[in-house]
C-alpha cells in the first residue's frame, strides 16, 4: 500500500517516515531525492535537470512524472512507497493517482502530520537553557522538569532566537501553499489527519494503528 505523508515544518514527519521505512519496510521518495540521483547518473536527462537547477529555474511537472514513473515501475517499490513532499498541488495530486492507476497500484493511506502555529511558537519562545549543564527545556513543556532541575531553575536563561521569524514565516507559507492539497485530500476516505503536537512516540503509535487497519 503505497502512502503519502504530509505536513508542516516542525511536525515531526521526516522522523515519521524514517520509522516507516524501517518498521513496514518501505520506500520513501522524495521528488528532491529523485532530482539529485538523476543529476547524480549523468544521463543526458539529469544534464538537463541540473542545468535547470543551477540556473534556478523549477523543473516541470512532466519531469517529475517521467522520474515518478520510473520508481513506480521498479518492481522493487511495488506498492510500499511513502510520497514524502510530493504532490505539493492539486494538479501533481490528480497525476499521481493517473501514474499509479496505469500499474494498478493505489494510495493506501494519506497521512497528515498537523501541528498548530501556537504550538511551533511556544517551542521556540519557551526554549530555556541551562547556563550549568546544558540541558535545553521548555517552559510550555517541561514546566516539572524546570521546578526539579538539579541544577537549580536559576541557571536555565532564554536566549533570544534569531530564527523565529524564519520558522514562523516558513510554517506560514508551508500552510497557505498546503491548503488546496489538503482540502482536496481531506474529503477521501482514506485520509488521517494526526497530531503532530504530542510525544514522537505517541505520534508513531498512532501512524502504526493507520497503517496496521
Ligand atoms: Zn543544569
Amino acid at each position: 500500500m503505497n502512502i503519502i505523508l504530509f505536513g508542516p515544518p516542525g511536525a515531526g514527519k521526516g522522523t515519521q517516515a524514517q520509522f516507516i521505512v524501517k518498521k513496514h519496510n518501505y520506500f520513501q521518495l522524495s521528488t528532491g531525492d529523485l532530482l539529485r540521483d538523476e543529476v547524480k547518473l549523468k544521463t543526458p536527462f539529469g544534464e538537463k535537470i541540473e542545468k535547470l537547477i543551477s540556473n534556478g529555474k523549477f523543473v516541470s511537472d512532466e519531469t517529475v512524472n517521467t522520474l515518478l514513473r520510473k520508481s513506480i515501475t521498479n518492481l522493487k517499490f511495488r506498492d510500499r512507497i511513502i510520497f514524502d513532499g510530493y504532490p505539493r498541488n492539486v494538479e501533481q495530486a490528480k497525476n499521481l493517482e493517473l501514474i499509479l492507476g496505469e500499474f494498478n497500484q493505489t494510495i493506501g493511506h494519506i497521512i497528515f502530520l498537523n501541528v498548530s502555529k501556537d504550538i511551533i511558537e511556544k517551542r521556540i519562545m519557551g526554549r530555556m537553557t541551562c547556563d550549568k549543564c546544558n540541558i535545553t527545556l521548555n517552559e510550555f513543556f517541561n514546566k516539572e522538569q524546570i521546578d526539579l532541575h538539579p541544577c537549580g531553575k536559576d541557571f536555565l536563561k532564554k536566549r533570544k532566537d534569531d530564527n523565529f521569524d524564519v520558522v514562523v514565516a516558513r510554517y506560514e507559507t508551508y500552510m497557505k501553499t498546503t491548503q488546496p492539497i489538503l482540502d482536496f485530500y481531506s474529503k477521501k476516505e482514506n485520509f488521517t489527519e494526526i497530531d503532530g503536537a504530542v510525544e514522537i512516540e505517541q505520534i508513531t503509535n498512532k501512524i502504526n494503528d493507520v497503517l496496521n487497519v
